[in-house]
């Protein structure tokens, strides 16, 4: 089945498509082992031609966007995984809307938003993933979440039908898009407004240097890795509990940020697993609170 399979993702589309492609190097915590399958849809029409044959074939598959809320299992993924971020970044501006293919990276966005003298889109800047991604995780900064800017957003459907839907018809909560598990976020509009470039960009350069103060960029992460409860920040919870700095093998809780898991340099995925159960159990036995992870675990258990 595995051969077959992956024999079928070539044959399939024009876009790249690597074999046992090791994840560590597609995620930004640098963790993972191989993907039967990579592919890289060129445009809408692969996908589609994608996403139905997998459907049709019953292939498991993995949308990836540029990997920023992801830990990879040490044994990889089965299947087939489906990045767009080589192709499907096209964006255009029609007056104060703005609307991205999934693909695009959220940096590149807030980019084209300063360029076109468009505000709103200044808290997301740093924020290292996708449009798809972000929407998916209704990623969030400073206050601001991208649902509260987001207009519209275009799915294709497992059987590869394209299907756009209004913001009010969008499930979306605290970290999160609610969308069946097959379906591929391909498009979003965004409704931004006129401002003054001088202003966006010193507004964009505050939060920048805000994320630098605070967050351990020099190492590889996933970002937060908890959700903050309702009692509070999980940073704030994990400092308490005394877990600023401890490590699991080369997993270490970052001393700058204690939501943060860095990768020393050779962590793999179970210790970085092992260490956020150890988090969980730790600030549970000590404060009562359940954190619940904001990064998603994925792969072969
Ligand atoms: C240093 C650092 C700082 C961060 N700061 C923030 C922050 O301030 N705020 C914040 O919210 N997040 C933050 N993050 C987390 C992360 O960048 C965001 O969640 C981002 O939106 C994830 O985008 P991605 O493209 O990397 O998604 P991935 O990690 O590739 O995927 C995340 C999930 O979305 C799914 N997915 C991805 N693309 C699609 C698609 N097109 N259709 C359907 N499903 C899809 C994947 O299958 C997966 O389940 C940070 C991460 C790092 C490493």
């Amino acid at each position: 089945m595995t051969r077959d399979y992956r024999k079928a993702a070539l044959g399939l589309i024009k876009g790249r498509v690597l074999f046992d492609a090791p994840m560590k190097q597609f995620t930004s915590i640098k963790v993972g082992g191989p993907v039967d399958s990579l592919l890289f849809p060129k445009d809408l029409v692969e996908l589609k031609k994608v996403i139905s044959y997998a459907t049709a074939k019953n292939i498991p598959f993995l949308i990836l966007g540029k990997g920023t809320n992801l830990v990879v299992r040490d044994r990889g993924v089965r299947g087939w995984a489906i990045c767009l971020t080589q192709w499907m970044k096209k964006v255009r501006a029609d007056g104060e809307v703005v609307e991205a293919e999934a693909g695009l990276s959220i940096q590149r966005l807030v980019q084209f938003s300063i360029q076109k003298g468009l505000t709103g889109l200044e808290p997301f800047f740093g924020i290292p993933g996708t449009v798809g991604g972000g929407l998916m995780m209704n990623a969030g900064a400073w206050g601001a979440e991208l649902k509260d800017i987001v207009l519209s957003v275009t799915l294709m459907r497992e059987d590869g039908e394209v299907v756009e839907r209004p913001r009010q018809k969008l499930k979306f909560s605290y970290r999160q898009l609610a969308i069946p598990a097959s379906w591929v976020i391909v498009k979003g509009r965004f409704q931004l407004s006129k401002g003054r470039k001088e202003e966006i960009l010193e507004r964009v350069k505050s939060y920048s240097e805000m994320r630098r103060r605070t967050q351990p960029l020099d190492y590889p992460s996933a970002g937060s890795i908890f959700k903050n409860p309702p009692e509070g920040p999980a940073g704030k919870w994990i400092e308490e509990v005394g877990l600023k700095g401890f490590r699991i093998g080369q997993a270490m809780i970052s001393d700058r940020h204690a939501n943060f898991i860095i990768n020393l340099g050779k962590a793999t995925a179970q210790e970085v697993i092992d260490l956020m159960e150890f988090v969980e159990r730790k600030v549970y036995e000590e404060k009562g609170i359940s954190l619940e992870r904001e990064v998603r675990v994925v792969g072969e258990a």
